[in-house]
């Protein structure tokens, strides 16, 4: 399989198309942004640790019933996946307060949640990805009914399966964001990545940020953080 033209270039991934037809490669970067854009830099070897740990994740939750974008690791920042089109919408799970929601809520960061919290974001960088319902969702034709419900029941089984499997790794799962596609027979499954780009990770004991927060909020230790979850999941694999 080769890559043919670049399709996209996103703050941490490139995007191209293949001699296959339905296979696109994903190339992950070092590069890392937060505050829509606001604040860039790089963490040395990130793309690297994310192309594995979102495979290794992905890889559970197929096997676990859930559809996703997976093909097959090309190397060490390559992966090829289905090719979809992205639903415009950016599911953030929640099981404790942080980030925006204990901002948005005023609540304590480390406030566990009664139940579990879903929210969708538009996904419109210019707009900075505003929060919107389930309304909004169906009054902008951003996704069909059927395919939110495929949409909610996909994202609380992951996070079922990932909290539990991260749990004896020492690893709680506080919040973290899914995208998910539709392919060409109009079937959604799990696209974009599963990393410590996109989800808060927190040691059980100590509560140490082993996440993309270390970089957002400068407190150091980002290199480290990014390997000691690659380590967590996949040992010296
Ligand atoms: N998140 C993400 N991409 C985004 C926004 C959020 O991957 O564009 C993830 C983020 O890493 C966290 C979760 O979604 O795990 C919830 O993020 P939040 O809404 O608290 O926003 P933030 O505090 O990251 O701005």
């Amino acid at each position: 399989m080769i890559k043919t033209e670049q399709l996209y270039e996103g703050k941490a991934k490139k995007v191209y198309a293949t001699d296959e037809k339905g296979i696109y490669i994903v190339s992950y970067k070092d590069d890392a942004t937060a505050f829509n854009g606001l604040k860039k830099g790089s963490i040395v070897g990130k793309g690297a640790i994310n192309n594995r740990v979102s495979n290794h994740l992905m890889t559970l939750l197929e096997k676990q019933g859930i559809p996703t974008h997976l093909i097959k690791e090309l190397n060490d920042r390559e992966t090829a996946v289905k090719a979809v089109t992205i639903v415009p919408l950016e599911v953030i799970v929640r099981n404790i307060a942080a980030g925006s929601l204990a901002k948005r809520l005023g609540l304590d960061e480390g406030l566990k949640l009664s139940s579990t919290v879903l929210e969708f974001c538009y996904k419109r960088d210019d707009l900075g990805d505003p929060l919107v319902n389930e309304y909004h969702i169906k009054a902008l034709n951003l996704a069909s009914e059927s395919e939110l419900d495929q949409i909610k029941e996909y994202s609380l089984l992951i996070n079922t399966i990932l909290g539990d499997y991260l749990l004896p790794l020492g690893i709680e799962l506080v919040d973290f964001k899914l995208e998910f596609g539709r392919t060409e027979d109009g079937s959604i499954i799990l696209a974009d990545e599963i990393s410590p780009d996109t989800c808060r990770f927190w040691d059980t004991k100590t509560k140490e940020k082993l996440d993309k927060d270390r970089f957002r909020r400068d407190l150091g230790g980002v290199e480290d953080a990014y390997k000691e979850i690659l380590f967590r999941l996949m040992g010296g694999a």
